[in-house]
């Protein structure tokens, strides 16, 4: 009798730290939130972009002279050869470098190593060419469950963070350009297109009246992430 009372309350335990896969702002505890759309009501917008294969000066003067803060979903593989490109990206813009894992798997289809692996490993990479430990993770493909959130949890991560909206020029042809509203994160990815891919993203971003805003801030702000889940001191510390 006391052996099953114990099992059945590490089972409601349980239940409740997996939960299911829900949006910022409800979620079970114990997990980082999912974020495809910061809910405020500032005008700003989220630039984030990923991958970093293709290294076009243009893009790096756009960014610095422009003063655009962005988040850089970066690929251990792709910055390694040419980490300068980088480097003075974030030494003189507003850009900061998070996970995106090492190797760019589905990361649902692999077991708890390979997912410890994937996320652990490119935290270190990031920080040791870097000088800081990504904060926010993007999962590759958006693809995630719950045990992917626990992993990224473990490996530092304050939330997962997806988009609202592709902007990204995959063949000929950029895909519509939608109107952007407050709190929108905007996806991009490092091709010989992300010069136009950006401007593109930059022009709806003022059409609409919205100005590029650093990310992290406005996850604290919001209440995205819960007053749990950052100790206090990393306040100040969290704008980098
Ligand atoms: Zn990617």
């Amino acid at each position: 009798m006391w052996r099953s009372r114990v099992v059945v309350g590490l089972l409601a335990v349980v239940g409740l730290s997996l939960g299911s896969v829900g949006s910022a702002g409800a979620r079970p505890a114990g997990l980082p939130p999912v974020v495809s759309h910061v809910p405020t009501s500032d005008k700003v917008v989220f630039i984030t972009i990923d991958d970093g294969w293709y290294h076009d000066p243009e893009v790096a003067r756009t960014l610095v002279e422009g003063r655009v803060p962005a988040s850089l979903f970066l690929l251990p593989g792709a910055f390694s050869y040419d980490a300068g490109y980088f480097t003075g990206l974030v030494d003189e813009g507003r850009v900061r470098v998070e996970n995106h894992t090492v190797n760019h798997p589905d990361l649902t289809a692999l077991d708890a190593a390979g997912k410890d692996a994937e996320l652990c490993g490119a935290e270190e990479r990031v920080a040791a060419a870097f000088g800081r430990s990504p904060k926010l993770v993007r999962p590759p493909y958006g693809a995630y469950d719950d045990a992917v959130r626990l992993a990224a949890k473990a490996c530092g991560a304050k939330a997962l963070v997806t988009w609202t909206y592709d902007f990204t020029t995959w063949g000929d042809t950029p895909p519509a350009t939608p109107a952007l509203r407050s709190g929108d994160i905007v996806l991009l990815h490092f091709t010989p297109g992300l010069g136009a891919d950006l401007r593109r993203a930059l022009d709806a971003a003022r059409a609409a009246g919205l100005k590029p805003a650093a990310l992290m801030p406005y996850l604290r702000s919001s209440g995205v992430l819960s007053s749990g889940a950052l100790p206090a001191r990393a306040s100040g510390a969290l704008t980098s």
